[in-house]
């Protein structure tokens, strides 16, 4: 039996360019899946991730089973797959992100469609397939996580194609409740947690100095972080990964954490505004932003902080200020995007029920484009606004102070910034010929 894991294009890979290797990390849903294939069952696996590669799929061959792995920005991209693969007499499955949220929609062009994590379900599908019985849906539970303890197959990826350090998941979901987050709408608001001595021996396997933790929120269990966190001592690694703001607050948890070879940290600030932070039900703390930053820069730790544009808490004049509060506090890599309601997730659900969307074309949900009427100006006014604020924070004195002046600088942190500068104004082309087109 072949099988093809298929990861189809998003729509945010277009505004990558040249630094598509620089800004791409190995994804591993599909190096999972194959690695939970009962060996009986499978005589050949290939893995495609459209954001890296250039595929002839007439070339291909036939597959007997062709899976594709989506988000929102790159469902409808999996759709037109999912049709062609049909078409070809492949069995099609789905899963990801927009399809856990919108199972009744995939279920329409896929053969089968899965929910939530595949651990189990994955198995389950491969042996009702072999027995002429394969479902029209199957619904992965959390706490299927890491029971069958699988290595994933990176071999099947072309490793070239991506940043250097090896991709590794230890936790899965997220004890916080933003009302945005897509991740808190898959898990269901759990968190799972694989076996320590089996993310141990997966990172040791991979015998690389540097790894890139995906865990969404790595600290929402503190006894767990810790014990893992000093299970990474003795290996002598070097590490980024994501972290909430309040690590701030957890002494011992901070000290680990930089032991164990933290290095580069990703922080979902999203706003300045107070009555944002309230509306989003995110629990930062704005008057901790300098100090936590400050905090991870005094141990050589950089900080790549993420932004949102458009929560009701914001106004004209309070995004316009956002360069500068985040030259103020710090960050080395700041990231923007626009507040983006994705299919079912509480944020999306709201603004339904208040008549707000606006866009129903997932190509649109790529945080780039405004997706639902914002409450203090228009949906345009919205995107020009993310336009302005991440143009201004990526001038080149801005650059030049963040990324050379910093005594935190690096060569690599100038070319993280010259990087997003450049995506930042490829969105901008993409939006500007967006306004262009007749409405
Ligand atoms: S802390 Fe991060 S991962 Fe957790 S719910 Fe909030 S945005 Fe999602």
């Amino acid at each position: 039996m072949r099988i093809l894991f298929v990861t189809p294009y998003d729509n945010n890979y277009r505004y990558k360019s040249a630094f598509t290797k620089s800004l791409s990390y190995m994804p591993l849903t599909m190096p999972y899946l194959a690695s939970l294939t009962p060996e009986e069952y499978c005589t050949e696996f290939k893995a495609i991730d459209e954001g890296v590669q250039k595929i002839n799929y007439e070339k291909l061959g036939f597959y007997d089973i062709v899976a594709i792995t989506a988000v929102t920005s790159s469902v409808k991209r999996g759709y037109e797959l999912a049709a062609y693969f049909k078409q070809k007499g492949s069995y099609t499955v789905m899963g990801g992100h927009h399809v856990t949220l919108c199972p009744e929609e995939a279920v329409c062009h896929a053969d089968t469609v899965m929910t939530g994590p595949a651990d189990r379900i994955w198995r389950e599908f491969i042996k009702d397939y072999v027995n002429g019985t394969p479902k029209k849906r199957y619904d992965g539970e959390h706490c299927d996580i890491g029971a069958a303890n699988v290595i994933p197959r990176r071999d099947l990826m072309q490793k070239s194609k991506y940043i250097f350090a090896p991709t590794v998941i230890a936790n899965f979901g997220c004890t916080n409740h933003c009302e945005f987050c897509v991740i808190n709408s898959f898990w269901g608001g759990k968190y799972s947690t694989r076996k320590i001595e089996d993310v141990i021996n997966e990172i040791r396997s991979l015998k690389s100095k540097y790894i890139l933790f995906l865990d969404p929120s790595p600290t929402s269990n503190p006894g767990y972080a810790k014990a893992f966190f000093e299970a990474l001592i003795p290996l002598k690694i070097k590490w980024a990964g994501l972290c909430t703001t309040d690590i701030y607050e957890n002494e011992e948890l901070f000290d680990l954490m930089i032991r164990s070879g933290c290095i580069g940290i990703l922080m979902g600030f999203e706003t300045f505004s107070e009555d944002s932070l309230q509306e989003s039900h995110k629990k930062n703390k704005v008057e901790k932003y300098k100090a936590v930053v400050d905090k991870f820069h005094k141990k050589g730790v950089s900080v790549l902080g993420t932004f949102m544009l458009g929560f009701d808490g914001d106004t004209k004049e309070s995004l316009l200020k956002m360069p500068d509060y985040i030259e103020e506090i710090g960050v080395d890599i700041p990231r923007f995007a626009i507040l983006t309601p994705y299919p079912n997730t509480p944020t999306y659900k709201r603004l339904s029920s208040e008549g707000r969307m606006i866009s129903t074309d997932w190509n649109d949900y790529d945080s780039i484009h405004a997706t639902f009427a914002p409450k203090n100006y228009s949906s345009r006014e919205l995107e020009e606004l993310l336009v302005t604020v991440s143009n201004e924070c990526y001038t080149l004195k801005r650059i030049w102070k963040r990324a050379v002046k910093n005594p935190y600088g690096g060569f690599l942190k100038l070319g993280v910034n010259l990087g997003f500068r450049i995506y930042n104004k490829r969105a901008a082309r993409t939006l500007r010929k967006d306004w262009s087109r007749p409405s």
